[in-house]
C-alpha cells in the first residue's frame, strides 16, 4: 500500500469535526433555545421565578429528563455535554440553569453512587414528563465557600434506627428547598476535615430539611437559589453515596494515615467544570453575535460603526477569545470522558478561561451597543449580569488559578 492509500484508508486519529449525530442534537437544542427559551428570557429574568412551564416543555421533548441526560453523558467523545450546554445557555442562562442545575446533583450521584443508587435516584432527580422535578447539590455553607474543608454540617449515624441524622446550614444552593432530591455534603468526622466528608441523598419530602430565604440575585434570576436548613434530618442508612461499608473503609484508611481516593465535593466539581465553562461560552457567543449584527447596522458619522477599527478589532478579539475558550472546554471534556489524567488542571483551565471570556465579551458587547447596551430594552446587559456568576461559582477564578498553579508546580501554593 502506498503512503497516499494508507492516508486515505486509515481512521483519522484527531478531528474537531462533530459527528452527524452530535450536530443533530446541537441543532435540536439550538431550535429549543431559539424558539422556546429566547422569546421569554427577559420575562423570567424580571419575574425571578423558576420557569416551570419551560421545564415542562423541555421534559416533553426529552431535553429535560433522565434519558436525555444519559444520552448527553454517554457520548464517547465527551463533546456532546458541552455542546448542548453552550446552545441552551446561548438561549438564556437563567432558564438554562433552571434546566441544568439538576445535573450537579446527578453528577454527584453518578460519580460517587453505587449502581443501585444511580438507578434509583437519578431518575427521581428529574421527576416525570407529566410532573418534572429539579434536584439540588448542596456543598457551600455560610463559612465554607472556597474553603470546602470548613464544612460544618454533620452526619451522625444512629445505630439504633440505622439512619443518618443531618444537622447544619447550606448556602446559595441552586434549587435548594424546591428540589425533590437534595445531595448534601456533610462531615462524618470533623477531625479529618475534607477527607471526613461524604455525600448524602435526602429523598423528597424528608422532614427536617427546610428552605431558607430565597436569594435575590444580580443575574441568573430565573434560577432559584436558596439556603437549606437541616434540623435532625433523618435519612436511611442506604442514602450515603457509595454505601456505608465503603465510607467506613475509606475513613479507616484515612485514620491510619493512608491516602483517601475521593473528597466528596471536589470530585463532583472536577467532573462538571468543562460543562460549566460551556455554559459561560453560550452566554459569550450570544453577546458576540448580537454585538456583531448591531455594529453592522448602527450608523454614526455616516457609516456603520463596524467600519471603525476600534469596533471591528474588538469584535475580532471577542470571536477569537470565544473560540480559544471553546477549545479548552472541548479538550477538558474529551479528557474527562476518555479517562485522560488531568496533569495540569485542564478542567480548571477550561472553566477559568471560559468564565473570564464571558465576562469580558459581554462587557464589550454593552460598549458596542452604547446607551442601548446599558438598558433593559436590549439583552446584552442581562447577559453581562448572567456571565458574572461564572467567575464565582464552582470555584472562583482565584481558586481555579490556585488549582492550576499547584498542579503545574507540585507545590502547595497559598
Ligand atoms: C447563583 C449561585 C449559585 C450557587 N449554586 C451553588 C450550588 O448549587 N451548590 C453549592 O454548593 N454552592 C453554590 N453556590 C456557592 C458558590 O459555589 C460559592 O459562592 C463559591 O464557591 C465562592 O464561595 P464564597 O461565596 O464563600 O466566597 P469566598 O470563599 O468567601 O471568596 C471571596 C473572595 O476571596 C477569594 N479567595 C478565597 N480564598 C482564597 C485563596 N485561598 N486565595 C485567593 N483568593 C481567595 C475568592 O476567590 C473570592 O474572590 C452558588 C453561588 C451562587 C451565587
Amino acid at each position: 500500500m502506498s503512503a497516499t492509500e494508507a492516508q486515505t484508508t486509515a481512521e483519522p486519529k484527531f478531528t474537531l469535526e462533530l459527528t452527524q449525530d452530535q450536530k443533530d442534537v446541537r441543532d435540536w437544542v439550538h431550535g429549543f433555545a431559539e424558539n422556546v427559551v429566547r422569546p421569554v428570557a427577559s420575562e423570567w429574568d424580571e419575574r425571578e421565578e423558576t420557569p416551570w412551564p419551560i421545564i415542562k416543555e423541555a421534559a416533553k421533548i426529552g431535553l429535560y429528563g433522565f434519558e436525555g441526560m444519559a444520552q448527553f453523558f454517554a457520548d464517547e467523545t465527551g463533546l456532546l455535554l458541552p455542546v448542548v450546554n453552550e446552545e441552551l445557555f446561548w438561549g438564556d442562562a437563567g432558564i438554562g440553569m433552571a434546566l441544568m442545575g439538576t445535573s450537579l446533583a446527578v453528577a454527584a450521584i453518578f460519580g460517587q453512587g453505587t449502581p443501585e443508587q444511580i438507578g434509583e435516584w437519578i431518575p427521581l432527580c428529574f421527576g416525570t414528563v407529566e410532573e418534572p422535578a429539579v434536584a439540588a447539590f448542596c456543598a457551600s455553607e455560610p463559612n465554607a465557600g472556597s474553603d470546602v474543608s470548613n464544612i460544618r454540617t454533620t452526619a451522625k449515624y444512629d445505630e439504633v434506627t440505622k439512619e443518618w441524622v443531618l444537622n447544619g446550614q447550606k448556602a446559595w444552593a441552586t434549587n435548594g428547598g424546591i428540589a425533590g432530591v437534595h445531595v448534601i455534603i456533610a462531615s462524618v468526622d470533623p477531625v479529618l476535615k475534607s477527607r471526613g466528608h461524604a455525600g448524602f441523598i435526602v429523598p423528597p419530602d424528608t422532614p427536617g430539611l427546610t428552605m431558607g430565604t430565597k436569594v435575590k440575585k444580580h443575574g441568573l434570576r430565573a434560577s432559584h437559589t436558596s439556603d437549606v436548613f437541616l434540623d435532625d434530618c433523618r435519612i436511611p442508612v442506604a442514602c450515603v453515596l457509595g454505601g456505608k461499608e465503603r465510607l467506613d473503609e475509606r475513613l479507616a484508611r484515612v485514620r491510619e494515615g493512608k491516602k483517601s481516593k475521593s473528597q466528596a465535593a471536589m470530585a463532583t466539581f472536577e467532573a462538571t467544570r468543562p460543562t460549566v465553562g460551556a455554559q459561560a461560552l453560550g452566554i459569550a457567543r450570544a453577546a458576540y453575535e448580537y454585538a456583531l449584527a448591531y455594529a453592522k447596522d448602527r450608523e454614526q458619522f455616516g457609516r456603520a460603526i463596524i467600519e471603525n477599527q476600534a469596533i471591528a478589532f474588538t469584535l475580532a478579539d471577542m470571536k477569537m477569545e470565544i473560540d480559544a475558550a471553546r477549545l479548552l472546554v472541548w479538550r477538558a471534556a474529551w479528557m474527562g470522558r476518555t479517562g485522560q489524567k488531568f496533569e495540569n488542571a485542564e478542567g480548571s483551565m477550561s472553566k477559568l478561561k471560559a468564565s473570564e471570556v464571558a465576562v469580558w465579551v459581554t462587557e464589550r458587547a454593552i460598549q458596542i451597543l452604547g446607551g442601548n447596551g446599558y438598558t433593559r430594552e436590549y439583552p446584552v446587559e442581562r447577559w453581562h449580569r448572567d456571565a458574572k456568576i461564572y467567575t464565582i461559582f464552582e470555584g472562583t477564578s482565584e481558586i481555579q488559578r490556585l488549582v492550576i498553579a499547584r498542579s503545574i508546580s507540585g507545590l502547595h501554593i497559598q
